[in-house]
């Protein structure tokens, strides 16, 4: 199928015509223009116009900022308005007040084909942008032409190039639908996400979302992936009862209590320092890591400490359960809070994250036809979670991430995307469509 866009108008349009010249009676999209559509040619490329398409619609995405925890409304209305105009069949899955998931389906309602994962949220902006935050602007690279905006990498950019594509995709000629699945929250903890997966396991609705794969478009070069570590992260509150420095042999203290939490912790993290591994770029990994992010507590010098905070995470391969780990981190806090306990004080314990690892097998053939087609090396693990291992439990998939830029910028200022990964990618999605859904 080879569909051309209308460039002033970037809509697909018009009577569809067979490359004979003879009119098609395929029904056509919106706005006046024209389209040729060839039956089972491949996508292909979408070319240039794709990619001038890609940047008005990632532009106006980066004007929406719809940070972790604030609405992120605007972005799905106007994304479920835009993929109806292009023929998807779309829901809006309300999250808390402001925020909502979208779950959109082009061709038919049946089982297999692709689904294409991406979160609308990005990390608050912060100072130190030498262009507007929430602008996308044109910026040099060393690598070439970019853009420059909050949520360029992480990932707008790849929910942009999602966008352009539908623009010219015809689900009349799908044999199998792409799904679009794009979630809210995910930058602190995968929060949003749930919801949907939820829905998709009761098969409430969108009954047929069954994929045959599951591309989560966060940032990787381009390069697929097929494993990341899981994730959990508590906030320990200690409680103490205040009292001279010199009662301290006969009375704990909030710190003292924290302290020896901390050294349980540092336990489980060389119990596995064996694992650790150094890859043939240098980057170092282990199967389990530990680490107390903050502590905070006591008041003078003097006192015995009545409070302290500390906040730690694990981070943890497929091969582990992290409640299994941290065994003996609760018992060392039982012991703690008993004693707490006796001079009135406590321990009050919040999991602040939990995401699954993800370890999609590798020998699936799917694998290959995605490396065959990102053509940018093996799959390998990445260093960062995503909704992919949730996705892996909810939807019975081999799971893949593959998105347009570098993690290394994102959640920083100055965030961007090269136009050669854009590029890529717009390459990539079609390709990827004809192989799994026509
Ligand atoms: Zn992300």
């Amino acid at each position: 199928m080879l569909i051309c866009l209308d460039p002033a108008t970037h809509q697909r349009s018009g009577a569809a015509r067979a490359p004979d010249g003879a009119s098609s009676s395929r029904a056509s999209g919106p706005g006046p223009g024209y389209i040729r559509t060839v039956q089972h040619e491949p996508l292909g490329d979408i070319g240039s116009a794709g990619l001038d398409r890609t940047l008005e619609l990632l532009a106006h995405l980066v004007t929406l900022p719809t940070e972790s925890r604030t609405s992120n409304r605007a972005l799905i209305e106007w994304t479920a308005d835009h993929l109806r105009t292009f023929g998807a069949a779309v829901s809006i899955i309300d999250g808390p007040p402001g925020r909502a998931n979208l779950l959109a389906t082009v061709g038919p309602e049946q089982p297999g084909g692709l689904l294409l994962s991406g979160h609308t949220d990005v990390v608050a902006a912060g100072e130190g942008w030498a262009t507007p935050a929430y602008e996308m602007t044109p910026v040099d690279l060393a690598a070439g032409r970019g853009v420059a905006g909050r949520g360029t990498a992480d990932m707008k950019g790849f929910i942009a190039c999602v966008l352009a594509t539908v623009e010219v995709l015809d689900g009349s000629a799908l044999v199998r639908p792409v799904h679009i699945a794009l979630s809210y929250d995910e930058e602190v903890g995968c929060v949003g996400v749930r919801s949907l997966l939820d829905q998709l396991a009761a098969g409430a609705r969108h009954r047929a979302v069954r994929p045959d794969l599951v591309m989560i478009g966060e940032p990787t070069m381009m390069r697929p992936r097929h494993a990341h570590l899981g994730k959990v992260a508590y906030r320990l509150d200690f409680a103490a009862r205040a009292a001279h420095s010199s009662l301290s042999p006969f009375q704990p203290s909030a710190i003292g209590s924290a302290a020896r939490v901390i050294a349980a912790l540092d336990a489980v993290a060389e119990a596995h320092l064996a694992t650790a591994t150094r890859d043939a770029s240098g980057e170092l990994s282990a199967d389990v890591t530990v680490n107390v992010g903050t502590i905070h507590g006591g008041t003078a010098l003097n006192v015995l400490a009545d409070w302290c905070e500390i906040t730690f995470e694990l981070r943890h391969t497929a091969a582990f359960d992290p409640d299994e780990l941290l065994g003996p981190v609760w018992d060392c806090l039982e012991r703690e809070r008993l004693a707490l306990v006796n001079v009135g004080g406590g321990i009050e314990i919040e999991e602040i994250t939990r995401y699954p690892a993800l370890m999609t097998d590798r020998t699936v053939n799917v694998v290959a036809v995605v490396e065959r087609l990102a053509d940018r090396g093996q799959s390998v693990p990445v260093g960062f979670g995503t909704e992919g291992g949730l996705f892996a439990a909810a939807v019975d998939a081999p799971v893949l991430i593959c998105g347009p830029g570098d993690i290394g910028v994102a959640h920083r200022p100055d965030e961007h995307v090269s136009i050669e990964q854009l590029q890529a990618c717009l390459a990539f999605l079609p390709r990827l469509i004809d192989a799994l859904c026509r």
